[in-house]
């Protein structure tokens, strides 16, 4: 058996395995939180679909024009064979053709202007693509680092848990009952050592003489009477 003056490699142990549960489940967080590389994903995403939407208009208008110009040159023709004689005619092929001048200036505008914001999105797009894989990069470099640390972590938890079970039977149970309560209420802490002056590292309250006394004959469970911490001279 284990006497209460033992207690403190108890305290030392657990603090091990907080400390490494705590490390794990930080890692575990990390290891899920790929918000970074996904909202950068989605930003190239949506300019990409952006590029699309714009493409189709642009045909439309590439198309539109070529086919003014086809019909202005087939009237220019027309025009100049002197094939057409008659007045009225003539007079509607001039004026065809200058509607023609007019529509294709303002769809060459439009096409312009699908142009300028077409040159905009790629530029945006090849940023926020270079953005993209940087990140992505970086994002790999650290789920294999994460992945590796979690293996590590995760394989030396059970021997500590293992040896807490071994020594924590080896404590008589009314001080493992005492210890687990006040370890739990005390954010993992239910034993403090006390320093020569009877100074509770625990809390910072100094441990009457008597008190004192019998923590450091290690006669039974002394606590501290501000923070309940069984008492352990050190
Ligand atoms: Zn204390």
């Amino acid at each position: 058996m284990r006497s209460v003056r033992q207690l403190y490699d108890l305290q030392l142990l657990d603090w091990d395995i907080q400390n490494l549960e705590e490390e794990l489940s930080d890692v575990r967080a990390k290891l899920a939180d790929d918000t970074a590389r996904m909202s950068a994903r989605r930003r190239l995403d949506a300019l990409e679909a952006r590029l699309q939407e714009l493409a189709s208009p642009r045909r439309q208008s590439e198309h539109a024009i070529q086919q003014m110009e086809q019909r202005a040159s087939a009237i220019e023709g027309r025009l100049y064979s002197g094939a057409v004689t008659n007045p009225r005619e003539l007079e509607a092929y001039q004026d065809e053709r200058a509607m023609l001048v007019r529509n294709q200036r303002a769809e060459e505008d439009r096409l312009l202007d699908l142009m300028v914001e077409m040159e905009d999105v790629q530029e945006r797009r090849d940023e926020a693509r270079t953005t993209f894989e940087k990140i992505d990069v970086e994002r790999s470099g650290e789920v294999s680092e994460l992945t590796s640390r979690e293996d590590a972590l995760s394989s030396e938890l059970p021997g500590l848990e293992t040896r807490r079970q071994s020594i924590s039977a080896e404590y008589p149970p009314n001080v493992m009952a005492v210890y687990e309560t006040v370890r739990r209420a005390r954010g993992g802490q239910g034993a403090a050592l006390v320093d020569r002056r009877g100074l509770c590292q625990g809390c910072r309250l100094t441990i009457p003489n008597a008190e004192l006394s019998r923590v450091r004959s290690g006669d039974g469970i002394v606590q501290c009477g501000s923070c309940s911490r069984i008492l352990i001279y050190g």
